[in-house]
């Protein structure tokens, strides 16, 4: 292993930068060159490619977002594309690749790892999906906003005695939502992996005002329903005063917190222990604290599960 490239793909997660100047520290401490791929794949196909020195990674620990950027690349979902790709890397001469981002990326990686490229990926997603691993890098920081998010609009449910309905982000995941629901006291959280009934919702919230409650704050995931028809159901079913805020890309940006600083810093620079020990074709990841790899087919095989235990706490405390 003489020289490697990393890329950050797919969508960003507060902690690629930290992740990405972790594999660029680490590298060169053992000798490498280290290449930055701009844009994800679509960098990659284009040969958008940067040499990588201690300095270019200086003042980015701390910033949310990736100064790498990212992208989607259509064209690298096809068989032509990813020979292009894997051309691209050996005419570059890399023989090893880090790769930060969700599960599409990590498909990628493994094409151009059986293509013969050794290849890591690093998980790094806000949706927290990608299970094999104790977490994924910019779940924490999302949920941080989220949570702060949360506590002003409850300031203000509060002083107007209003019933809020929180969308949080979350196509197929709820971890975002159960975990923001659970912190920040909500009455009821809806995640895509519950099936739930909004009369249910309803009831709930009419027993809780029965009970003298003045506020309530109702968590969606965005795959588990629409803020605003729910709003407007609440409105409708109850007579409630009911708001609905939309958190959206918010929850992807900002700074990271010190957990996904340290999660980032110990899986970039393990993913270059990895390759130099010539592994491939696996996900670094912390399990149980400890810092291991796992392969991506078994990655592929091992979505992450909202805890129902947790699911069902978020309910017993917000009786
Ligand atoms: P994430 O990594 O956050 O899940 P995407 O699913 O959008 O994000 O994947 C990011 C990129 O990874 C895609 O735009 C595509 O270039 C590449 N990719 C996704 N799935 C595959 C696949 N099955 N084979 C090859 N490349 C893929």
């Amino acid at each position: 292993m003489r020289k490697i490239g990393v890329l950050t793909s797919g969508g960003d997660a507060p902690g690629m930068n930290a992740g990405v100047r972790a594999v660029v520290r680490a590298a060169i401490y053992r000798g490498l060159e280290v290449v930055g791929i701009r844009r994800g794949y679509a960098g990659l196909l284009d040969g958008d490619f940067k040499p990588m020195a201690l300095e270019s990674v200086g003042d980015i620990i701390q910033r949310g977002g990736t100064c790498l950027y990212t992208a989607r690349c259509l064209e690298f979902l096809t068989e032509d594309g990813q020979r292009r790709g894997y051309q691209r890397l050996i005419d570059a001469d890399v023989d090893g690749l880090v790769v930060f981002g969700g599960d599409g990326s990590f498909r990628g990686a493994q094409k151009l790892h059986n293509l013969g490229i050794k290849t890591i990926g690093v998980p790094s997603t806000i949706d927290n999906d990608i299970g094999a691993c104790d977490a994924n890098i910019g779940f924490d920081t999302a949920v941080q906003t989220a949570i702060e998010a949360i506590d002003k609009i409850r300031d203000t449910a509060t002083s107007h005695e209003r019933t809020y309905v929180i969308e949080v982000m979350g196509r197929s995941a709820g971890h975002i939502a159960l975990s923001a629901g659970l912190a920040g006291g909500a009455e009821s959280v809806l995640i895509p992996e519950v099936p739930y009934k909004l009369e249910d919702v309803v009831a709930k919230l009419q027993r809780g005002v029965a009970r003298g409650k003045k506020h309530s704050i109702i968590i969606v995931a965005e795959g588990a329903g629409h803020g605003g028809e729910i709003g407007r159901y609440i409105e409708e079913h109850t007579g409630f005063d009911t708001r609905v805020t939309v958190l959206g890309h918010v929850q992807r940006g900002g700074a990271p917190s010190a957990t996904d600083r340290v999660l980032a810093s110990r899986l970039g620079a393990h993913s270059v222990e990895l390759l130099v020990q010539g592994v491939s074709g696996h996900m670094a990841a912390t399990q149980h604290g400890e810092l291991t790899s796992v392969p991506f087919d078994e990655v592929f095989q091992s979505d992450r599960k909202p805890d129902k235990a947790v699911y069902e706490l978020a309910d017993i405390l917000s009786i």
